[in-house]
């Protein structure tokens, strides 16, 4: 266990893709049960730096712990296969585009991962199935395969199915950007919940309202920099940097 402000730390953090900097010397600090939001342009970063928290993009530079372990750190590859995936298994992430597998019904897509990877009995994860399908509104939906539901149904399974594993920490990238309007709100209300159980969570959105309601911190990121961040109130209603005024003159 770790001081409750270090529960996420990022530090330094730098990527580049061949001569593209991406992520300048990227600093981030989540406490437990607190929920950051991450707005900014298209191609400022945001999908690297939550990539990069599990380690789906490798960082050229920098740190990411979760609760006292560092998840990228230096390991011969076989040892460091084993620690990614238990590093891994106690981050949710929820994309863009819905993920599920597509010859799995919601019920298989949430029992799949606690069967393989926490040994669950196939009782065991049919009971957590229900139990997480219930929290999402989509037990009616159990057995329906990912080509009979909406996306918004389909993101809720999403979050389900991460949830199942119990993470420590829920990434969501732009998580209702790819949803028809009428379709968002059922998401942001999963979303809400969770925040409410004082999920640790880190949201990528272009909804600012949802961010201003939700999140605890936003953070502003430009040309991969963190351009400024503050609490809501702030960075909504009095942003001290131009570059942060001229991207939600825009937005909102
Ligand atoms: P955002 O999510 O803020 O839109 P991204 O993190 O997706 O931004 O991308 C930041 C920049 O990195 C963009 O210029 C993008 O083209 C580039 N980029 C992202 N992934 C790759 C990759 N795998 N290879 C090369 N360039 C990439
Ligand atoms: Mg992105």
């Amino acid at each position: 266990m770790t001081e409750s402000t270090d529960f996420v730390q990022i530090r330094h953090a730098q990527k580049s893709f061949g001569t593209l900097e991406v992520l300048k010397d990227i600093s981030l600090n989540v406490a437990r049960g607190q929920i950051v939001a991450i707005i900014g342009p298209s191609g400022s970063g945001k999908s690297t730096l939550l990539r990069a928290i599990n380690d789906l993009d490798a960082l050229t530079g920098g740190e990411v712990w979760l609760d006292g372990v560092q998840v990228n750190k230096q390991l011969p590859h076989r040892q460091y296969e084993k620690h990614i995936n238990e590093m891994r298994q106690q981050i949710g992430m929820v994309f863009q585009h819905f993920n599920l597998f597509p010859h799995m019904t919601a019920r298989e897509n949430v029992t799949m991962a606690p069967k393989m990877l926490k040994g669950l009995s196939a009782e065991e994860a049919d009971a957590l199935a229900k139990e997480q399908l219930d929290k999402v509104g989509m037990l009616e939906r159990i057995d329906y395969y990912p080509s009979q539901l909406s996306g918004g149904q389909k993101q809720r399974v999403a979050i389900a199915r991460a949830l199942a594993m119990n993470p420590k920490l829920m990434l969501f990238d732009e998580a209702t950007s790819a949803l028809d309007p009428e379709l968002v709100s059922e998401v942001n209300q999963v979303m809400k919940k969770l925040a409410e159980e004082h999920m640790t969570m880190i949201i990528v959105t272009h909804e600012m309202d949802f961010a201003a309601s939700v999140c605890d911190r936003v953070l502003f990121m430009d040309q991969g920099v963190v351009v400024e961040e503050g609490p809501p109130e702030q960075v909504f209603g009095n942003p001290q940097k131009a570059r942060t005024r001229a991207f939600l003159r825009k937005e909102l």
